[in-house]
């Protein structure tokens, strides 16, 4: 599927699964389901020099190393594995620091916050998304998810 964060999880181990922030909607279980599968994380121009620097590598080499260009965006790539390239089995994602801000974000996606039978869907594909919660709660916690997203993607650019 690879929606989608330390090295300790999947994309949805962030603030939410590290304890920053206190979600009553989801948990991440750092199960890294969410990094498998074809990759479906594109990045913006922030995101690449973040990254890259993170990495200690330059821009150049990164986007050789780890990234493809598809229908006029750069997007991760997948491993052989099929889990994004950043993935390692029992360690996670390689970035979480700066992780994609798609990433960051699962499973507060617009998509998931908007629509209750997407939401729905979302919690048969992510284990750390409350069963018995509600969807109001959900958008409730969304809205902080996405303040401390933004917030961060400040402080780290
Ligand atoms: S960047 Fe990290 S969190 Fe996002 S899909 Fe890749 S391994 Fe998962
Ligand atoms: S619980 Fe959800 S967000 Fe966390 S790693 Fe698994 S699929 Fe990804």
């Amino acid at each position: 599927m690879a929606l989608c964060e330390s090295p300790l999880g999947g994309m949805g181990c962030g603030d939410a699964a590290l304890g920053i922030l206190r979600m009553t909607t989801f948990d991440c279980k750092m199960c890294g389901d969410c990094c498998y599968g074809e990759g479906g994380i594109f990045l913006k121009e922030d995101e690449k020099g973040r990254i890259s620097r993170f990495l200690g590598i330059n821009r150049s080499d990164f986007l050789t190393r780890f990234c493809e260009e598809r229908n006029g965006r750069t997007y991760v790539t997948t491993g052989k594995d099929h889990f994004c390239v950043f993935y390692e089995k029992g360690q996670g994602c390689r970035v979480h620091p700066v992780k994609p801000a798609r990433c960051a974000l699962w499973p507060y996606y617009p998509a998931n916050v908007n629509d209750r039978e997407t939401w729905e869907m979302a919690k048969l594909a992510c284990r750390g998304i409350d069963r018995e919660g509600s969807f109001e709660d959900f958008v409730k916690d969304s809205q902080t998810a996405i303040q401390n997203k933004d917030t961060a993607l400040v402080e780290k650019s």
